[in-house]
């Protein structure tokens, strides 16, 4: 008998695996770029007030008109620009993806980059093609330019910073790559707190650019909230694949809470990003092969051969979640990537690489 699973199921829906996230109950959390800090406590309070009023019996605001507004005032986005809401900014790519997408077409991304780009080009049946970074993982312009020339992606996906790498790209290939590509260009900020440099201009130069961002690193993770930023041609469009109602109504409120209270958010990343600088010197004094410098709020460090898996292991035996990036990409041979974490966590988790580092 024929299994209908088996018949049915896209073959290359069934050779991938699904997004793996490990068990984290009781554990320091640094393996998913986290914001480790809640709110002070009077303002969960205020909050708590506001959700109490929330109707939960009725659908969300379907377009969440002040929400974006909020956004747009925040973050310094011109007004002629509009924005799309996502469920996280995995939804937004998801939904690019699905307005873009047609068999044949090609979503293109530098590699290693985030895991996501890829895989919803292969939900979206699109072909993907990663074209490697080059040393310290910086853009590799001269194969960038030439996997355009020959692919004509219609999609292309650059992090900046990248993930999980840490690194930003200069600003001049990433320009050139605007330039060049034939179809759509998502620069994904999701790390933009961290990081020296943002990108808006590029929409001004180019119309085939739309800017990316999150609130999830910013401390809002289990919120999703996803943002992007684009001329009216092409968010309209983006609308159209959008499901209805995609912000609930607890996001939303909570969102426009929180963007009430940017000073704390800022305040928090701000001291995420000392506690980098004080990791990153932690780090140096272990036999790491390299650490790379980042501009976001992880770090990628690469272990002696064949340790990271030991080293990922040992630290989840002492309580520490971190991610082992070894066999994701092959330039990702023997890496580690540590999420900063408060003070306290960083030092526990340091406590616990030294031990494993030893061994
Ligand atoms: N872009 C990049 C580069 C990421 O690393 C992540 C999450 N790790 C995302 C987008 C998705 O973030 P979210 O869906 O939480 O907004």
């Amino acid at each position: 008998m024929t299994n209908p699973v088996k018949q049915w199921i896209r073959p290359e829906i069934q050779a991938l695996s699904a997004y793996h996230v490990a068990p984290s109950a009781g554990m320091v959390k640094l393996d998913a770029m986290e914001n480790p800090y809640h709110w002070p406590k009077a303002m969960v309070e205020e909050w708590l007030g506001i959700l109490r009023d929330i109707h939960v019996n009725r659908y969300p605001d379907p377009v969440s008109a002040e929400l974006k507004e909020d956004l747009k005032l925040l973050m310094d986005v011109d007004p002629k620009y509009q924005v799309i809401l996502g469920n996280g900014s995995d939804e937004l790519i998801q939904i690019v993806a699905m307005a873009l997408a047609m068999p044949g077409r090609v979503v293109m991304a530098p590699e290693p980059s985030f895991v996501m780009y890829k895989m919803i080009a292969t939900f979206c049946g699109m072909d993907y093609v990663g074209v490697p970074l080059g040393e310290d993982f910086v853009l590799d312009l001269d194969a960038m330019l030439a996997a355009i020339e020959e692919h004509q992606p219609a999609l292309v996906f650059l992090a900046q910073p990248n993930n999980p790498t840490g690194n930003l790209f200069e600003l001049e290939p990433v320009r050139s790559v605007c330039q060049q590509a034939p179809g759509l260009v998502v620069i994904d900020e999701a790390y933009l707190a961290f990081s020296d440099r943002h990108h808006l201009a590029l929409m001004d130069e180019f119309d085939n650019v739309v800017i990316m961002r999150t609130l999830s690193k910013m401390g809002l993770a289990g919120l999703r909230l996803g943002m992007l930023f684009g001329s009216k041609a092409w968010v309209e469009q983006f609308e159209k694949v959008r499901l209805p109602y995609n912000i609930n109504v607890l996001t939303e409120a909570s969102a426009k809470f929180a963007l009430m209270h940017f000073d704390v958010m800022k305040a928090q990343t701000q001291e995420i990003k000392e506690n980098r600088t004080q990791l990153v010197k932690a780090l140096h004094q272990l036999p790491f092969e390299k650490i790379w410098p980042s501009q976001a709020n992880f770090i990628l460090a690469r272990t002696p051969p064949g340790k990271a898996r030991f080293i990922a292991d040992q630290l989840r035996d002492a309580g520490v979640l971190i991610k082992c990036a070894d066999g994701a990409h092959p330039q990702l041979k023997d890496c580690l990537r540590f999420t900063v974490g408060t003070a306290d966590e960083n030092r526990l988790m340091l406590q616990a690489l030294h031990a494993a580092m030893s061994e």
